[in-house]
């Protein structure tokens, strides 16, 4: 079954700003879904929607088969939403925020309190149940955004930047924690603008730009795209020139330390390390020049922009055409 189904969605913001021209999005139930894009993309606009916070112009959208337009409240109970901006009472306990937040969805006190209880000692906030929300760190007020999100066990969780300006530790953890919540079942939907975030934790991924869907695969798919990588090798000893060999490939020092070698056919990695090896180069370490999905990220926005010039130089010419 679909988690959510998104068809042709649109919206025109009131100052007829069209902020979606036509997002499609397909995510499976049980799936870790990426959604990507720059700022402005439209991201917000289409989890706002989603949520039943903002209103679509056109389009369908279906959450678990529920069309949010026939059974808006319905749909919403299957969702839960932790948006970019904190957005609890700054003077509530955290108990309470949770307790209240399951009352909306009728859940009774003594069951709001044992779901309370399991995701605040899950998102280890459990100690500071008693504490007013505005006395968390950011780190903390983002899990405790997301342990509200959870207390009425929605089966799909849509996270806008959970960790934006979370430090690395905090980050980890919530990694390690979505990734058990997905396990047990929990579909997610993650914005991030980590790109080696969206690679770790999705299986599928979605681009949209300037308000559509320009990517829509699967996360390995997508990557072995790629047709180059390049890596950086850090060397045993220093060095001041390559032997000639080496020219016949991608192949450079970028340092007497560190070699930059694009790996593209006919280079391999096993090729490289032959060459290595037969050189006598010890290498000590290596790494990735950038990160993967990154690389590709910035091709497709480039290869969609161009495509986008192209399209409106030809409708351009075609108007002037038809004025003459
Ligand atoms: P993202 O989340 O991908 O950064 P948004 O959905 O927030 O993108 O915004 C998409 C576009 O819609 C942006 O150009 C933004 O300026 C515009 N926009 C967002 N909200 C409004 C609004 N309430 N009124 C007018 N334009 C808006």
């Amino acid at each position: 079954m679909k988690a959510l189904s998104i068809k042709k969605l649109e919206k025109v913001y009131k100052n007829n700003f069209p902020a979606l021209k036509g997002v499609d999005l397909e995510v499976e139930e049980g799936d870790f879904f990426a959604l990507l894009g720059s700022n402005g993309a439209g991201k917000s606009t289409t989890i706002g929607i989603i949520s039943g916070l903002v209103n679509k112009t056109a389009g369908q959208v279906r959450i678990f088969d529920t069309d949010i337009d026939t059974d808006p409240a319905k749909a919403k109970s299957y969702l839960g939403l932790v948006p970019q901006e904190f957005n609890f009472n700054q003077f509530e306990p955290l108990i309470e925020i949770l307790i209240n937040q399951a009352g909306y969805y009728g859940i009774n006190r003594k069951l709001a309190y044992q779901r309370a209880e399991q995701y605040l000692r899950q998102l280890e906030l459990w100690d500071k149940r008693h504490e007013m929300a505005r006395e968390l760190s950011g780190g903390m007020k983002r899990r405790l955004m997301i342990a509200r999100a959870l207390v009425h066990n929605p089966r799909l969780l849509i996270l806008d930047e959970p960790t934006a300006g979370v430090d690395i530790e905090i980050r980890r953890s919530m990694w390690t924690f979505l990734t058990e919540l997905n396990r047990q079942g929990v579909t997610i939907i993650l914005t991030t603008h980590y790109l080696e975030e969206a690679e770790s934790l999705c299986k599928n991924i979605a681009i949209i730009d300037h308000g559509i869907t320009i990517e829509h695969s699967n996360m390995h798919k997508l990557l072995s795209q790629l047709d180059r990588e390049t890596i950086i090798l850090y060397l045993q000893n220093s060095l001041q020139h390559l032997p000639a060999e080496f020219a016949n490939y991608d192949i450079r020092l970028a340092d007497t330390d560190t070699i930059e070698a694009d790996i593209k056919a006919p280079l391999t990695m096993n090729k490289l390390f032959s060459l290595f090896n037969a050189h006598n180069i010890e290498i000590k370490g290596m790494r990735n020049k950038s990160n993967r999905l990154e690389h590709l990220f910035m091709c497709l926005l480039e290869k969609n922009r161009n495509n986008t010039a192209l399209l409106e130089t030809i409708q351009q010419t075609h108007a002037e055409t038809e004025q003459l």
